[in-house]
C-alpha cells in the first residue's frame, strides 16, 4: 500500500535531526498503519524530511534486482500461447500461467519461473522440481471425487493433463496413477496439518497479547486445512501477508515504546543531579546510568545496571542517614559544651559578688567574732566554689570529647561515603580504575593536553603468557599476580599519573607532561622493576613480563584514537615476541 502523503500543513522542522526523523517516520507509518517496508519508509522519511527528491516510489530495491530478460521472456510467452501442444490446451496454460502469476507476484523469481514453465509447454517437460512438487501437490488437494477418481484412464483430472505431470510421467513412470495419488494426497495432508499446527501451537500463543493480530493469526489453521485449489492457496497467501503486516506494526510499536521509555529515563537522569539537594552524593550513579541509557539497551547490561544502582544507592542512603545523625548529636553536643562555659562564667560572677560582700565586712567591723564569722562564710563558699568549678571543668570536658568524638566519625563516615563514589570508578580487584574511571581520565586529561597544548602519553600494558600462569598456578594466583603488578606500577608512577585496567590483563597508564621518549622509559623501567620485586607465590618467585605499545596524543587527535594506537603497538610487541615496548605509528 503506498503511503498517504503527509499534509501540506505539517512543515518540516529544519532543526530536526536524522534520528528523530527516523523516529518521527516509524511514527506515521504506525499511525498509518502502513507496513514499514524499505521504499514505505524512504517515502514517509523524505516527506517528513520535506525533501521529496529522496522520495523514490517504485524506485527498484538493489536486493531484488531482477536479471530477467523481459522482451524474451514475452515474445516467448505469447509465441508459447498460439503454438497448438498436443499435451497442454490453452485453458491449462491459461490456468499454469495464473497460477504462477499468483505465487510469485511480488517475487524477483517471477521472470525465472515463467521462462521455465514457457519452455516446459514448448518441450512438454518439467521446468523443475519445485514445479513438478507445486502441481502434484496441487493435484492432490484437488476435490476428492476427482482425486480419488478410481478410472484416471477414462476420465483424466486436469493434473493428470498438464505438462508437468506427464513430464513426470515420462521421466519416471509411476506404476499407476492410483498409487502416485495417495503418496501425494498423504504428502498435501501432512502439509497442510503441519502448517496449521504451526499457527496453532507457535505462532498464537507467541501473538495473544495482541487482539488484532491474535484474530488474524487464528483463522489462519482453518483456512489451511480447508484448502483445495490454488485459489484457497492464495487466499491462504493473502491471509499471512495481513498476519506478517500486522506483525510488523505491533513490533513498530514496541520499538517505539521501548525508545520512548528510554528517552524518559534519559530526560530523569538528566535532571536527578538538579532534584538533589546535594549532587556528590548522587554523581556516581548518575554517571553510571548515564552511559547505560546512552546505548541501546539490553537486559544484560540493564540488570547490571540496576543491580549497582541498588546496591551503592542503599549504602549511600543509609551512610547519609548516620552522617545526618551524627551532625545532630556533634550540634547538640557544641549546644551543651557553649552551655556549660557559660555556667562556669556565671557561678564566676557570682562567687565574685559574695567576695565583694566579704571584702565589705571585713572592711566595716573590727569585731573578731564578726570577722571569724566573715572568714567560716567564706571557707564555706570557697569549697562550694571548688566543687562547682571541678564539676563544670568536668562536664565541659566531657561534653569536649563527645564532640571530638563525633567530628571523628562524621570524618570517617564522609572518608566512606566517598569511597563507596569513588568505587564506581574502580576495579573491585586491583584498585586501579576500572574501564568507567579510565574512559573518564582519558578524556580529561586529553581535553587538559588538548587545553594546555602539552604532552599526553599513554601506554598500553598486556601480560604475557597469562593463561599459562592461570592454568599452571590456579586463577587466584592470576588475580595475586594482577595486585602485585599494580601495586609495582604505583611504586613508581607521579601522582598525576592513572593507571587503568582495561580490560582482563590489559592496563592503560596516562602520563601527562611526559614526552614519547620519557614515557618508553617509564615502561622500561617498569619492566626491570618487575623482575626486582618479583611476585611471590608460595614461596615461588613467579617472573610477570608484559608487552607494551606508547603512543603520544597529537594535535587535533582524541585521547581515544591515541589509545587505540598504543594498543594497535602493543599488539606488535606480542608479534615480535613478547616482553618488549613498541612505539605506536605516526609518533
Ligand atoms: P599473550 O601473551 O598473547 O597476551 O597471551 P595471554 O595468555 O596473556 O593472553 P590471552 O588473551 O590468551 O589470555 C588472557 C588471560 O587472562 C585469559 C584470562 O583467563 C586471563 N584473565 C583475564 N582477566 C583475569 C582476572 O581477572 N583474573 C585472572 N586470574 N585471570 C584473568
Ligand atoms: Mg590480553
Ligand atoms: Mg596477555
Amino acid at each position: 500500500m503506498p503511503p498517504e502523503s503527509v499534509p501540506p500543513s505539517r512543515p518540516a522542522t529544519p532543526a530536526r535531526t536524522p534520528g528523530e526523523l527516523a523516529r518521527e517516520t516509524l511514527k506515521v507509518l504506525a499511525s498509518r498503519r502502513i507496513a514499514p517496508t524499505p521504499e514505505n519508509y524512504v517515502q514517509v522519511y523524505a516527506e517528513i524530511a520535506g525533501n521529496p527528491a529522496i522520495a523514490m516510489p517504485g524506485r527498484p530495491v538493489a536486493t531484488d534486482a531482477d536479471p530477467t530478460d523481459w522482451s524474451q521472456v514475452i515474445r516467448d510467452l505469447l509465441r508459447q500461447l498460439e503454438v497448438r501442444h498436443a499435451a497442454v490446451s490453452l485453458a491449462q496454460k491459461r490456468e499454469g500461467l495464473e497460477r504462477l502469476l499468483i505465487n510469485f507476484r511480488r517475487s524477483p523469481q517471477l521472470g525465472e519461473k515463467l521462462a521455465s514453465m514457457v519452455k516446459a509447454w514448448g518441450e512438454a517437460l518439467p521446468s523443475a522440481p519445485g514445479a513438478l512438487v507445486v502441481d502434484a501437490v496441487e493435484a492432490a488437494v484437488a476435490p476428492a471425487g476427482v482425486a480419488s477418481g478410481a478410472a484416471p484412464a477414462v476420465a483424466p483430472a486436469p493434473w493428470q493433463a498438464s505438462p508437468v505431470f506427464n513430464g513426470i510421467a515420462a521421466m519416471n513412470p509411476p506404476p499407476s496413477g492410483v498409487i502416485l495419488l495417495p503418496m501425494v494426497q498423504d504428502l498435501a495432508q501432512t502439509l497442510r496439518e503441519l502448517l496449521a499446527g504451526v499457527f496453532e501451537r507457535e505462532v498464537a500463543p507467541r501473538v495473544s497479547d495482541y487482539p488484532k493480530l491474535a484474530g488474524t493469526v487464528s483463522r489462519l489453521p482453518s483456512l489451511v486445512r480447508a484448502a483445495a485449489t490454488s485459489a484457497d492457496c492464495a487466499a491462504i497467501d493473502t491471509a499471512i501477508g495481513h498476519a506478517l503486516r500486522e506483525a510488523e506494526l505491533v513490533q513498530v510499536e514496541q520499538r517505539l515504546i521501548v525508545e520512548d521509555s528510554m528517552a524518559l529515563v534519559r530526560m530523569l537522569v538528566a535532571n536527578l543531579a538538579e532534584l538533589v539537594d546535594d549532587d556528590r552524593w548522587v554523581a556516581g550513579q548518575v554517571q553510571m546510568l548515564e552511559r547505560t541509557v546512552a546505548q541501546p539497551p539490553t537486559s544484560r547490561t540493564l540488570a547490571d545496571a540496576q543491580a549497582q544502582f541498588r546496591e551503592t544507592a542503599e549504602r549511600q542512603r543509609a551512610l547519609k542517614q548516620a552522617l545526618r545523625e551524627m551532625k545532630r548529636t556533634l550540634k547538640e553536643l557544641i549546644g551543651v559544651f557553649v552551655e556549660r562555659v557559660g555556667e562556669m562564667a556565671q557561678s564566676a560572677v557570682h562567687y565574685q559578688g559574695r567576695i565583694v560582700g566579704y571584702t565589705e565586712r571585713v572592711r566595716v567591723t573590727d569585731n573578731v567574732n564578726a570577722l571569724r564569722d566573715v572568714l567560716d562564710d567564706l571557707m564555706v563558699d570557697i569549697r562550694r566554689m571548688q566543687v562547682d568549678a571541678t564539676r563544670s571543668r568536668d562536664d565541659v570536658l566531657g561534653v569536649g570529647e563527645q564532640a571530638t568524638r563525633a567530628r571523628a566519625k562524621v570524618a570517617e563516615l564522609e572518608a566512606e561515603l566517598a569511597r563507596v563514589s569513588a568505587a564506581l570508578r574502580e576495579d573491585a580487584l586491583t584498585g586501579a580504575l576500572n574501564r568507567r574511571g579510565l574512559d573518564e581520565a582519558v578524556e580529561r586529561e586529553a581535553s587538559r593536553a588538548q587545553r594546555y597544548r602539552s604532552t599526553l602519553s599513554f601506554a598500553m600494558i598486556d601480560l604475557d603468557n597469562f593463561k599459562k600462569l592461570n592454568d599452571r598456578l590456579g586463577h587466584q594466583a592470576g588475580d595475586d599476580a594482577l595486585r602485585h603488578l599494580v601495586s609495582v606500577v604505583r611504586t613508581m608512577l607521579r601522582p598525576s599519573d592513572t593507571i587503568g585496567r582495561y580490560g582482563g590483563e590489559e592496563f592503560v597508564l596516562l602520563l601527562p607532561e611526559t614526552p614519547l621518549a620519557d614515557a618508553t622509559v617509564v615502561i622500561e623501567r617498569l619492566q626491570r622493576e618487575l623482575t626486582r620485586q618479583f611476585f611471590l607465590h608460595n614461596n615461588e618467585k613467579v617472573l610477570i613480563t608484559f608487552s607494551a605499545g606508547v603512543s603520544r596524543m597529537q594535535p587535533g587527535e582524541t585521547g581515544a584514537l591515541a589509545l587505540a594506537r598504543a594498543d594497535e603497538a602493543m599488539y606488535r610487541a606480542k608479534r615480535k615476541g613478547r616482553n618488549r615496548v613498541v612505539l605506536a605509528d605516526g609518533d
